[in-house]
């Protein structure tokens, strides 16, 4: 890094024994806030999963301990209550812990149950706010979210199953004059956009699926609630990405503008 010759009027630093939810962004290590990489290199324990990748972990103090608590969709390593108890105990014998969430804490990031266990706790927290992944993804594939002219609202939301469906408030995501952006959607991104056109979206709806947002293999793959699923089956795509709805995706082929890794 370079130094500034400026100095910002930063606040205190990383105090021990109080943990720190960092939001760490959606992948590109520049997207980082300033809190947050001051802390990571004043922190003495960073606690991190799959979303943080090997370029932001790097940039946590090289003295400090790295405890992966990980979690892939079937496979769930650490439970979230054992999380929360972990960064209890770290905290109480005194250690600065960071947390390091991928995008922000408190979007789909299960900080508020983080943040619920320290405060039944009682140990000292703060919570950094990262660039949630549909931010990222928007500037970096080219959607803008919102633009007068398509979309006057955009809704994040979560494509969950209960009992085996997608359980969620039809009525507001086929609104039209919005964007929608699902996340953890592209397993059941068939069942999706079946599920929108039968709740009334018109088929021809564009709509895209971008992987790895910001990162150097970024990939974006658009077409309509009808042909989307097709295509993203044909280009054997994986999560984690991020299912994007509305008519603002109709400007991403002019407005992608992220060359993957020749930037990074
Ligand atoms: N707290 C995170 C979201 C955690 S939920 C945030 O604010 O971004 C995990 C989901 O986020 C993934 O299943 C995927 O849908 C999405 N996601 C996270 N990083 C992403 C990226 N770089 N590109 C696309 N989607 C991403």
């Amino acid at each position: 890094m370079t130094s500034s010759p400026r100095s910002l009027p930063l606040r205190p630093g990383a105090r021990p024994g109080h943990v720190y939810l960092v939001g760490a962004g959606p992948g590109d290590p520049e997207l980082l806030t300033l809190r947050a990489l001051r802390l990571m290199e004043a922190a003495d324990v960073a606690v991190y999963d799959n979303l943080i990748g090997p370029q932001i972990l790097d940039l946590v103090a090289p003295s400090a301990q790295r405890i992966y608590v990980g979690k892939k969709r079937a496979d769930h390593s650490v439970p979230q209550p054992e999380i929360g108890e972990l960064l209890v105990s770290l905290a109480q014998t005194g250690l600065c812990v960071v947390r390091l969430k991928g995008g922000d804490p408190y979007i789909f990031g299960r900080g508020g149950e983080e943040a619920e266990s320290l405060a039944a706790a009682g140990v000292p927290f703060e919570v950094v706010p990262g660039i949630t992944a549909a931010a990222g993804v928007g500037a970096y594939s080219g959607i803008p979210l919102t633009h007068r002219a398509f979309a006057q609202s955009v809704v994040f939301t979560s494509a969950y199953l209960k009992d085996g469906a997608l359980d969620l408030d039809w009525p507001a995501l086929t609104r039209g004059g919005q964007t929608v952006v699902f996340y953890m959607g592209l397993s059941r991104l068939e069942t999706l956009c079946e599920d929108l056109i039968r709740h009334g979206l018109p088929a021809s709806t564009p709509a895209a699926v971008v992987r790895h947002g910001t990162l150097p293999d970024q990939q974006v793959v658009s077409g309509d609630l009808a042909t989307l699923a097709a295509a993203v089956r044909a280009a054997g795509l994986q999560p984690p990405a991020l299912v994007v709805v509305g008519d603002v995706v109709s400007l991403q082929s002019r407005f992608g503008w992220f060359q993957g890794g020749a930037s990074l």
